[in-house]
């Protein structure tokens, strides 16, 4: 028992926090690429993001919140407003997405598209119960107390799948485009289903930038941000679109 403990937490103090420069390419050439940042977190992070050992159903609803959200920092409790990745003892209010109806669209179906086939709804209209994930879309790091930096997202992590979490993608006040909002709520949905960061660019777990539309590449690769590590729970490597079809499952047909 101790010893399942020890190594629970010594997971999620390797993988709890994850910052994400996920998508700046596209603004690369008038912006100074910023890559995330994996760190330590703070004690009382760990109190707030040790999670039951007990795996939950693999959300399959999620919601996109377009609308101004206020989130109060605990254990994440998406249906109550309530996350870890807030400033300690915080409540925030972020603002609206600042997209127009348009690229709101747009950004929805991308979103769709990169999980093409997998059992999971993604929706703009705010689901009851507790049985889904939120994106909070919109913002930056700092309307959540968080400094430094610009970042594309941040989600909880601990390489198995969770629900109930709030997850963000931020839009910086709208300097992204389309394209990067949408690659960074596949990337920070990606790790609420327990993916970790490849080492490879093509791929949306990747910090990697330049190469042009991001997938869920269908490939065992190497994990890393900058340079290549071990995976997350000493993973042979990762196969983002096998991992998540292994999580989700096939999407069921329509008739
Ligand atoms: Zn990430």
């Amino acid at each position: 028992m101790r010893h399942l403990i020890i190594r629970f937490l010594t997971t999620a103090l390797i993988a709890v926090i994850c910052l994400v420069g996920v998508g700046v390419g596209a603004l690369a050439a008038t912006l100074r690429i910023q890559g995330g940042e994996w760190r330590l977190p703070e004690p009382h992070e760990v109190k707030a993001l040790v999670y039951s050992e007990v795996e939950p159903e693999p959300a399959r609803t999620v919601f996109l919140q377009r609308e101004a959200m206020t989130v109060r920092f605990g254990p994440d409790d998406a249906a109550n407003g309530v996350s870890s990745l807030v400033a300690s003892g915080t409540t925030h209010t972020i603002p609206r997405y600042r997209g127009t109806n348009k690229t709101w669209k747009r950004l929805v179906a991308c979103v769709e598209d990169k999980f093409a086939g997998l059992d999971v709804r993604f929706t703009d209209v705010a689901p009851t119960g507790n049985d889904h994930v939120v994106v909070k879309v919109g913002g930056k790091q700092r309307d959540i107390g968080k400094k430094g930096k610009a970042i594309g997202g941040l989600a909880p992590f601990n390489g198995k799948p969770l629900n109930n979490v709030i997850v963000f993608a931020f839009d910086q006040g709208g300097r992204y485009r389309t394209r990067t909002n949408c690659e960074t709520i596949a990337h920070e949905v990606g790790h609420i289903y327990g993916l970790d960061h490849t080492y490879h660019c093509r791929d949306i777990m990747s910090y990697l930038q330049g190469c042009g539309k991001k997938t869920f590449v269908e490939r065992t690769l190497a994990c890393g941000e900058h340079e290549m590590r071990e995976c997350v729970a000493s993973r042979p490597g990762q196969n983002s679109a096998a991992h998540l079809l292994e999580v989700l499952g096939p999407a069921h047909e329509e008739h």
